[in-house]
């Protein structure tokens, strides 16, 4: 009867009692919801509309030519706001609004997930509160800004590293007390049961598109590569091509080296264990806590990852490796300069991963998961001197 809530050993409801009543109703809401023809035709008017949808895909001749493969794009950096986390707020704000709910919160930490649900918020005239850790409202000032224009509250969270995963922390404890009216909208398919299937099915978008573009194109890729944090945007175009003979890979941050808390190898590195609701893989010490992770993206510097990818890991459908920050600064310089396009530093990763290993890819048709533009990292990049 719980198998559903597991991909393979991962995932699971591991979730205060409280929670549990809201968790089953969502997930009432939802299987009833994603089969809805005015919910859909609503949600397709917004992504087309609203989002931009659908996203180009487009294929790098300059950087194909220079690097001896066929480079396609899938173009998510063209959404509205910037990323392909718009599809997922989008869609969870419009169950809001089914659910009769009139208020959201989230957890965010470089201020992305934030400032797409703020969006969605100020779009439906919901209240909306964004827990975020101090450290990282001190370092991301703009998107707390943002968040703020959008209308949102912006709340600190000063316990522990005063990062994402306290944040997350804050806003699952919060939600516990104001279940009635208000839907926690969270960033990627992690949480417990039923969060990565609802945001899962959200982010699909990418893939569906995909395969379709592939085939106007008359062409099947040997390869789809996209960068893993959470792991939205990964498993929201693997699920395109699982069913076909595609290779796919995910790209994990590798920081600066494999030493302890200088990178972000959840399944490279890590071990199963319990956080925010799931039983997944997580980097840990070796004490068995959880571990500091690093990585130059602050989208990918989370220490979990979503259950599917843990199972998918272990039954080998797809290959996870990684890049380190200098790397994935190389590849963020090289896409700029020869095509044109600022990457995000974590889509930034999927692409040196194409560009690192010729072994791997040299010939071959590759299709990136191009999840989000850059001009976000330009601050941060400028402030370190890094170009
Ligand atoms: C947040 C973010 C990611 C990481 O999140 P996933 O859930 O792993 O997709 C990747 N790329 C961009 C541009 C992001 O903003």
């Amino acid at each position: 009867m719980y198998d559903k809530m597991f991909y393979g050993r991962y995932g699971g409801q591991f979730a205060a009692e409280t929670l549990i009543p809201a968790l089953d109703d969502l997930e009432a809401k939802f299987e009833i919801l994603k089969d809805d023809e005015q919910f859909n035709k609503e949600l397709q008017h917004l992504f087309k509309a609203y989002a931009g949808r659908p996203t180009p895909m487009y294929k790098a001749e300059n950087l194909s030519e220079k690097y001896g493969c066929e480079i396609y794009l899938k173009r998510e950096d063209l959404l509205h706001t910037g990323a392909h986390k718009l599809n997922n707020t989008l869609g969870q704000a419009l169950l809001t609004k089914y659910m009769g709910k009139k208020r959201v919160i989230a957890e965010t930490g470089a201020g992305q997930h934030g400032v797409a649900t703020a969006t969605v918020a100020a779009l439906f005239g919901m209240e909306c509160t964004v827990y975020m850790g101090a450290v990282d409202v001190a370092r991301q000032e703009p998107n707390v800004k943002r968040m703020e224009l959008l209308g949102a509250k912006v709340v600190p969270v000063t316990e522990g590293q005063g990062t994402l995963k306290e944040a997350t922390n804050a806003a699952m404890r919060e939600w516990v007390s104001c279940v009635q009216d208000t839907h926690y909208i969270i960033g990627s398919v992690v949480g417990p049961y039923p969060f990565p299937k609802v945001v899962t099915h959200f982010q699909e978008v990418i893939g569906d598109e995909s395969r379709e573009q592939c085939k106007e194109l008359d062409m099947t890729p040997d390869s789809v590569v996209a960068c893993v944090g959470g792991g939205s945007n990964a498993i929201g175009i693997f699920n395109g091509f699982l069913d076909q003979h595609v290779e796919l890979y995910g790209v994990e941050a590798g920081g600066t080296s494999d030493d302890d808390c200088k990178h972000a190898r959840t399944l490279g590195k890590g071990k199963p264990g319990i956080l925010h609701g799931a039983y997944t893989y997580l980097v840990q010490t070796p004490e068995h806590q959880i571990s500091d992770v690093h990585s130059i993206s602050a989208g990918l510097d989370y220490p979990g990852i979503g259950p599917v990818h843990s199972m998918l890991h272990d039954v080998c459908r797809v290959k996870y490796g990684y890049v380190r920050d200098n790397q994935a600064l190389n590849a963020f310089k090289e896409l700029s300069r020869l095509e044109g396009i600022i990457p995000a530093l974590e889509s930034s990763h999927a692409l040196a991963y194409v560009l690192d290993n010729p072994e791997i890819f040299k010939g071959k048709k590759v299709l990136v998961n191009l999840s989000g533009r850059g001009d976000k990292d330009m601050a941060s990049i400028l402030e370190r001197g890094l170009i």
